[in-house]
C-alpha cells in the first residue's frame, strides 16, 4: 500500500491550497474524482469576503457575520473566519492569484449583510476561475503528486484511528488502498442533491458520506443557503448571477415590474440571501410565476460589462442584453 504524510480528498480551493501548505512539512497526495479543476470552485463569479478595507476591522466583519447568521452562527467558528481571512487573501496574492486591482489598491465591492465594501474579486466575476487555475499551477509544479478520475469510495479505519483510504480509479476500473497519517476531506459541498442547482456534477456531499460511515459525528445538516438569484431560462442550465450585481445596485421586480424587496426589508436588495431568497419565493407564489427579475438596465453600461463580464456574455450568448433587459431569476441551491 502506498504511503503518503497527507492524503487530500479533493481538488477545489480547499484541497489546493491545503496541499500547498501540507507539502511544506511531507509527503503529500491529492485524490480527485474529476480532472483537477473539476470542482465548484472554478464557478465562484462574486469574490472572496475579507475585512481588508481602510475602515473595516475583524471586528466589524464578525458583527456582521453574526448578524446575517441571525444568532445560529458557531461564535468561535466566525472568529477563525474574520482573523485569518486577511492572511489567507495575502497567501492567494502570493501564490498570484491576480486580484482586480485600481491604481495599485486591490477593489473591493459591497455585497448583502455586509456593512462596507469586503468583498475582493479577480477577473471581475471570474474569481473562482482564476483561483483554481493558479492554484493547481502551483500543485502541478510542486512535489505534490496528484491522481485524477479517482473516487475515494471509503475511509479505512484501525482501532478507532484513520489509517488510509480505499479509492476507485474511474479509468482503469481498479480498487486501490492508500495509507497515511493524516487523512483531510475537502470534498466541497451537497449542492448536486437539489433539482435547482449551479453546482458542479462532483459535488454529491461524498465527503460527509465517507465520514459518517466511518464512525465520525455529523452535525447542523438541517443548514442549506439557496441562492436568491440564479438565472431561470428555458432550456438553460441554472447559472449564478452573483450576489456582486445587487451590491454594484441591480434591483429586484416581479413579473409585474414592481420593486418588492423594500417590502418585505429595509436593508431591501442588501439584505442576507436568506431573507432575499425567502422574499422572492413569496414573490412568486403570489404572482403565480417561478421567476421575478434582476434589474441593472439603470446602471452604467460600462459597470455590466467590466464588473460583470461573464454573466454579460453568459446572457447576450442566450439572447439577452443586461444593459436593456430583465434578468429572469430564482433561487436555487448555490453551494
Ligand atoms: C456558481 C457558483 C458561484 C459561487 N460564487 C461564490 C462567491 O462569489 N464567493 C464565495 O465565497 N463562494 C462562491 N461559491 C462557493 C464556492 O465556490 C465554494 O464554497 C468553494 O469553492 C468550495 O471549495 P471546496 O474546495 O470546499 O469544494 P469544491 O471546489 O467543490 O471541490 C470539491 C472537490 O472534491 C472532489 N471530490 C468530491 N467527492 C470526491 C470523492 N468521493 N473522491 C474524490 N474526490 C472527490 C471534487 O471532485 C472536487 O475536486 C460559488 C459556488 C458556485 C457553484
Amino acid at each position: 500500500m502506498n504511503y503518503y504524510d497527507y492524503i487530500i480528498i479533493g481538488s477545489g480551493i480547499a484541497g489546493l491550497y491545503i496541499a500547498l501548505l501540507a507539502i511544506e512539512r511531507g509527503s503529500v497526495l491529492i485524490l480527485t474524482k474529476g480532472s483537477i479543476d473539476d470542482c465548484n470552485t472554478k464557478y465562484a463569479q462574486g469574490g472572496i469576503a475579507a475585512p481588508i478595507g481602510k475602515g473595516d476591522s475583524p471586528e466589524s466583519h464578525f458583527e456582521d457575520t453574526m448578524a446575517a447568521g441571525g444568532g445560529l452562527c458557531d461564535a468561535e467558528a466566525v472568529r477563525i473566519l474574520v482573523n485569518e481571512a486577511a492572511e489567507c487573501i495575502t497567501d492567494l496574492i502570493g501564490l498570484g492569484v491576480p486580484f482586480d486591482t485600481l491604481n495599485g489598491e486591490i477593489t473591493l465591492t459591497r455585497e448583502a449583510a455586509h456593512s462596507v465594501p469586503r468583498v475582493i474579486h479577480a477577473g471581475g466575476d471570474a474569481t473562482g476561475e482564476h483561483i483554481e487555475v493558479t492554484l493547481s499551477q502551483q500543485v502541478r509544479s510542486s512535489p505534490i503528486e496528484v491522481l485524477e478520475h479517482c473516487l475515494a469510495t471509503e475511509i479505512l479505519v484501525e482501532n478507532d484511528k484513520v489509517k488510509g483510504v480505499k479509492a476507485l480509479d474511474c479509468r482503469a476500473g481498479s480498487m486501490e488502498e492508500y495509507s497515511c497519517r493524516f487523512l483531510i476531506l475537502a470534498t466541497g459541498g451537497v449542492g448536486r442533491l437539489f433539482k435547482y442547482t449551479t453546482n458542479s456534477d462532483v459535488v454529491t456531499g461524498d465527503g460527509i458520506a465517507l465520514a459518517f460511515e466511518a464512525g465520525a459525528e455529523i452535525c447542523d445538516m438541517e443548514f442549506f443557503q439557496f441562492h436568491p438569484t440564479v438565472l431561470r431560462l428555458p432550456g438553460v442550465a441554472p447559472f449564478l448571477i452573483t450576489e456582486a450585481v445587487r451590491g454594484e445596485g441591480g434591483i429586484l421586480r416581479n413579473v409585474e415590474g414592481y420593486r418588492f424587496m423594500p417590502d418585505y426589508v429595509a436593508e431591501a436588495e442588501l439584505a442576507p440571501r436568506d431573507i432575499v431568497a425567502r422574499s422572492i419565493v413569496y414573490e412568486m407564489k403570489k404572482t403565480h410565476s417561478d421567476r421575478v427579475f434582476l434589474d441593472v438596465t439603470h446602471l452604467p453600461p460600462r459597470l455590466i460589462t467590466t464588473r460583470i463580464p461573464h454573466i454579460y456574455r453568459f446572457c447576450r450568448q442566450h439572447g439577452m442584453d443586461n444593459a436593456e433587459e430583465l434578468i429572469p431569476v430564482a433561487p436555487a441551491a448555490p453551494y
